[in-house]
C-alpha cells in the first residue's frame, strides 16, 4: 500500500470519503478501522489532492498530463504488459487505464490499453486544476 494508486485503492475498499474543503484542506472520513489508510493518505496530501477529483468521480480520468513518457517501454507494475508511462506520483511504470481501474475497481484487472490509446489520453482529459498546499 505504499504507492499512491495502491493507497487510493485501499481507501476505496475501506469506503473512505475524500474531500477538499473550500479553503483547500484535504479531509478523509471513514470508519475507525481505516485510520491507518487515512493517515497514509494524509501523509501524501499533495499527491492525493492531484487524484481526489478522479477518486470522487468529479473527473472521469486521472490527470497525467505532466507525466513522463518513456522512450523504451517498461513493464506496467499493475498488469505486467509493456507501457510507456510513469505514474507521476511514484514514478513507477503504469498504464493510465490500469491506475484508473485500480482506484475505481480495486482488485479488478483489465487488459492493458494500447500504446496508441495511451497517447490519445495524454493531455486529452480537459482538466486543469490547481492543488493548493
Ligand atoms: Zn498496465
Amino acid at each position: 500500500m505504499s504507492d499512491l494508486i495502491g493507497l487510493l485503492a485501499e481507501a476505496r475498499k475501506a469506503r473512505l470519503k475524500l474531500t477538499i474543503s473550500s479553503d483547500g484542506v484535504l479531509h478523509v472520513n471513514g470508519q475507525p478501522a481505516a485510520e491507518p489508510i487515512a493517515r497514509a493518505l494524509l501523509a501524501r496530501k499533495a499527491d492525493v489532492r492531484a487524484a481526489v477529483r478522479f477518486y470522487t468521480g468529479n473527473s472521469p480520468v486521472l490527470d497525467w498530463r505532466h507525466t513522463t513518457v518513456l522512450d523504451t517501454p517498461q513493464r506496467c507494475t499493475r498488469c505486467g504488459s509493456p507501457c510507456h508511462l510513469l505514474d507521476p506520483a511514484d514514478r513507477a511504470p503504469s498504464h493510465k487505464t490500469c491506475a484508473e481501474t485500480a482506484i475505481r475497481c480495486p482488485g479488478r484487472r483489465k487488459p492493458a490499453a494500447t500504446f496508441a490509446g495511451e497517447r490519445r489520453n495524454i493531455g486529452d482529459n480537459g482538466l486543469n486544476h490547481e492543488h493548493p498546499e
